[in-house]
């Protein structure tokens, strides 16, 4: 299977290669919301794809592919979603396909409106990246014990925001905020002086448990649909004040925004590879075996009002310390349930160098040491109409899939 042998044209180095079908939510003009997936640079049709009867065999309600969400889709599970993923490769490949002739299949990408893919009913932020949790440790309490006592126990998290999940595009307004102005103990009412953005990737619950019933980590993956790159932005002075004891609260709440196309673990299985050592020992329950990390590079780029991007980070998803299938399996070991569309986050994504770090806090070290940007401007956070922009993609034995891009501008303080 290579991207040449497919009837529709896609591009060298194409995140939405022949090996990807990802699934998303688009729009065109005024239409209803429907299910496509990206090839090339395009989005094919599902509706139309199955009006043309190449899922007959599947026996699905067609409705499903006209839906708001993908969450009845994801629904159907992975033995029938995989099936679809497949059909649609098998049709792209087929010189004689059905779909060929179908005016109405295949949109633009440019002409393709897209929205949030699922119905996200509960969010969670982890904070798995050992090089991140380290260096915010260090910023901010004594760098011998950068690391709290808890965290190489137990994958840290928290609930989050779930409302204010984007889709990429949806331009924010810088958040107000209370602070502390240094030295002193009056706090102020204001725009937040420094808003940071948080590379890091979610993942999609794909199969729902019920109350009560918990995962153990060579099941974890089972319940987990597919993947997405995400911008948790941060308001870092809102957050240094307002969060003892309980954690982020307004600093982060403000906005999210997430990629629009989610690929599938099924995509993304060629690209799993080895976590760190754990050291020391996990407790049994979070003991797992075999590739959980995946093998995603990642880039950040700032792009000032009519200038052109820079490019302030290169990470890789794989560097992270907890896996996904252990952030799962303890997210459930109390007995909480999770249900189809949750967003779980990965925490932001840090590497060991300098120019991996994946937020503004490390790359420029709480404002000590600001970036240059190609525009002769310096940032020691995000400033106003600057569009913050992540991209990832996996890349392997000549095969690419990626995620394309989320990109948000911050506009000014309303
Ligand atoms: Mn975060």
């Amino acid at each position: 299977m290579t991207n040449s042998d497919c009837w529709v044209p896609i591009p060298e180095n194409s995140d939405f290669s022949i090996h990807n079908i990802p699934f998303g939510i688009f729009s065109i003009s005024d239409e209803r919301k429907r299910v496509g997936v990206a090839i090339g640079t395009q989005v094919l049709d599902l509706a139309v794809a199955a009006k043309a009867g190449v899922f007959d065999d599947l026996t699905l309600d067609h409705g499903i592919f006209t839906s708001e969400y993908l969450n009845s889709f994801i629904e159907l599970g992975k033995a029938t979603t995989s099936k679809v993923r497949h059909i649609i490769q098998e049709e792209l490949l087929n010189e004689s396909s059905v779909l060929r002739n179908l005016d109405t299949l295949l949109i633009s990408q440019e002409k393709a409106h897209m929205h949030i893919p699922v119905f996200i009913r509960d969010y969670t932020d982890f904070y798995s990246s050992i090089e991140h949790a380290t260096n915010v440790g260090t910023m901010f309490r004594d760098p011998a014990k950068a690391l709290l006592p808890n965290w190489k126990h137990l994958p840290v998290g928290y609930h989050g925001r779930a409302s204010s999940i984007m889709v990429s595009g949806h331009d924010v307004h810088r958040p107000m905020g209370q602070t502390i102005p240094p030295n002193s103990e009056q706090p102020i009412y204001g725009p937040s002086k420094r808003v940071d953005f948080e590379l890091e990737m979610g993942f999609i619950i794909g199969k729902k448990t019920s109350l009560g019933e918990t995962l153990n980590t060579d099941q974890a993956e089972e319940y987990i649909f597919g993947k997405v790159l995400l911008n948790d932005w941060s308001a870092r002075d809102v957050q240094k004040w307002e969060y003892v004891p309980l954690g982020p609260f307004l600093a982060k709440s403000f906005a999210s925004h997430i990629s629009p196309w989610v690929v599938t673990m099924e995509a993304l299985a060629p690209f799993q590879v080895e976590g760190p050592k754990q050291e020391p020992k996990v407790l049994p329950y979070l003991e797992y075996s075999g590739k959980k990390n995946y093998d995603i590079k990642l880039q950040v780029a700032i792009q000032p009002e009519n200038e052109e991007e820079t490019i302030v980070c290169n990470s890789n998803f794989k560097y992270m310390y907890w896996n996904m299938a252990q952030q799962l399996t303890h997210h459930t070991m109390n007995g909480c349930n999770v249900n189809i569309g949750d967003m779980m986050a990965s925490g932001t994504i840090s590497g060991k160098s300098e120019d991996s770090y994946g937020s503004m806090l490390e790359l420029a070290w709480a404002g000590s040491k600001p970036l240059k940007m190609n525009d002769g401007s310096e940032r020691k956070f995000i400033e106003d109409n600057d569009t913050v922009t992540m991209r990832g993609f996996c890349e392997k034995d000549g095969i690419r899939i990626g995620f394309g891009e989320v990109k948000a501008k911050i506009l000014a303080a309303k």
